[in-house]
């Protein structure tokens, strides 16, 4: 009887040895797929759901930009401390060099289109974002820039238009997804309209948004109920860089992480999405400023801490850190000591550089090899067990 009991012990084991062979060959094989590009559909992939993905983009960041900031930080990163890595090509529909536009549109939704194009695929046509899938499927939903929130990286994930110049358009297009939390700079495209008379701010308010912004209330000292969604405008237009006092990014995000698990969900049961942009490492590299890169950067980075400490305690969270290209052709040359960089930029527009991606957390390994920007879209999708588009 004991003996009979053990064989079956042993052959259970047995069983649940082949099953778990066959989920990992399929596993790889959509691992393999989703980096070719190809076809992810995969049968019997039993992955780690993602319950919420924390997405950090550091606008323009590539590694000649994360090497300065570390050698100017005493090799210190939180980025250092990701173990999965990979890296994406930025490349947009056509050409070599995408703007930010076309390399959110990509991450958004998972289709390469032409420079300044917000949401719309090549053909000018409008792709639902992940956010606003997200959205839909009952999670919670956020975004944290640090230029306006209708800047080209935030507008990518909720709005719809072929040009990214359409400010006051992509406000508008606030209006049709309700995201839960939104920080950024940009007020007057939403109160002081030139092509309408709308009050958008208004409208969120009837909406039964909590509105605020960096005129009525520091956002340090806000009380914010997390059972109502939730906008604060840092700026009337561009926020100030971090070395001349704009200090919310932390602070905005942190808080979007604890109010995002809860909100309108005590029971933490849906899960998030929340965006983090580093908006201004690429306006750095625009100025051709690498000490504005750096402490830009810096900021940055500590973001991307704070979301490693929260995926870490929550357990269920995918944090992935990007770029959507490389800004300025940064290049650390010989004479550098690591008190003193001797830096040069060939240009002042972004180059063609593959970019790194660092991933942690349920899902994390998807994001290991090389693969286009819009891959990036189906593997989140992968990550979170909804199907995968092509
Ligand atoms: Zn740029």
């Amino acid at each position: 009887m004991k003996l009979g009991l053990n064989l079956l012990f042993v052959a259970l084991l047995l069983v649940g040895c082949k099953k778990s062979s066959i989920v990992n060959a399929d596993y790889n094989e959509a691992f393999i797929a989703s980096s070719m590009g190809g076809d992810l559909t995969a049968k019997g992939m039993t992955v780690k759901k993602a319950k919420n993905i924390i997405f950090l983009i550091g606008d323009g960041m590539g590694l000649s930009q994360v090497t300065a900031a570390a050698i100017k930080n005493n090799n210190q990163l939180h980025i250092k401390q990701f173990k999965v890595i990979g890296i994406h090509n930025p490349q947009p529909e056509a050409g070599l060099i995408t703007d930010s536009a076309a390399g959110a549109t990509a991450f958004a939704t998972g289709v390469k289109t032409f420079n300044g194009a917000i949401g719309v695929a090549a053909d000018s046509t409008s792709r639902e974002t992940i956010l606003e899938e997200c959205e839909k499927l009952g999670m919670a939903t956020g975004m944290v820039a640090t230029s306006t929130i209708v800047h080209a990286t935030p507008a990518s994930f909720i709005a719809h238009r072929p040009s990214r110049k359409q400010y006051e358009d992509i406000a508008a297009d606030f209006m049709n997804t309700e995201i839960d939390y939104f920080v950024g700079g940009g007020k007057k495209y939403f109160d002081r309209r030139s092509k309408d008379e709308r009050n958008l701010i208004e409208e969120l308010k009837k909406k039964e948004y909590v509105v605020s912004d960096y005129f009525q209330q520091d956002f340090e000292k806000l009380e914010i109920d997390a059972k109502k969604n939730f906008a604060y405008f840092t700026a009337d237009d561009d926020p100030i860089p971090f070395s001349k006092g704009r200090d919310y990014l932390l602070s905005a995000s942190t808080t979007a992480m604890d109010f995002l698990k809860v909100h309108e969900d005590p029971k933490d049961e849906k899960g998030f999405f929340l965006m983090i942009e580093g908006s201004q490492i690429d306006w750095g590299g625009h100025a051709n400023d690498a000490d504005y890169v750096i402490s830009e950067l810096l900021e940055f980075d500590e973001v991307v801490g704070k979301a490693l400490q929260f995926a870490r305690e929550d357990g269920e969270t995918l944090v992935l850190v990007t770029a959507d290209h490389e800004t300025g052709g940064l290049a650390i040359n010989s004479g550098s000591t690591p008190d003193s960089l001797v830096t040069s930029f060939s240009s002042g527009y972004h180059t063609a550089d593959l970019i790194p991606v660092y991933a942690y957390g349920p899902g994390a390994e998807l994001f290991s090899g090389f693969y286009e920007n819009t891959a990036i879209y189906n593997k989140m999708r992968m990550a979170m067990g909804l199907n995968v588009k092509k």
